[in-house]
């Protein structure tokens, strides 16, 4: 059993209106950064939370505050969606800060897969 928050990006959850699906399909077909789970282990989604902003327009450490309200839910892992993992500025600042406030709990980057990557390996 391992208890999940996914974390987006706003601009593209809000602005360009991603449902993160791909990221959910993922994480129930135990692909990408899902691979390290067995299929016979149970996830369980917490969550799915956005970014604060980007630094230049909102403290990052506003995230801390929004991982604390879930903290009741005790999270195993935080998984950074694959675009956030890939495109983020920042990506690795909010890891830091993550990992730094909670130390029990494992941050783990997307794997992104460039379309023509996963259509040679479905080949
Ligand atoms: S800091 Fe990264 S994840 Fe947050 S809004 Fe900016 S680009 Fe998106």
């Amino acid at each position: 059993m391992a208890n999940i928050v996914i974390f987006c990006c706003p601009k593209v959850t809000n602005k360009l209106g991603c449902s993160c699906a791909e990221c959910l399909k993922e994480m129930r077909s135990r692909k990408g950064s899902y691979e390290r789970y067995k299929n016979s282990q149970c996830l369980d989604l917490v969550g799915i939370i956005n970014c604060p902003g980007c630094p230049s327009q909102s403290g990052s450490e506003r995230i801390i505050q929004v991982m604390e309200h879930l903290m009741g839910f005790d999270v195993d892992k935080i998984h950074f969606t694959n675009c956030m993992s890939f495109f983020c500025a920042f990506r690795y600042e909010y890891q830091l800060l993550l990992e730094c406030r909670f130390p029990g709990i494992e941050v783990i980057l997307g794997k992104y897969e460039p379309p023509v990557q996963t259509a040679l390996n479905n080949n």
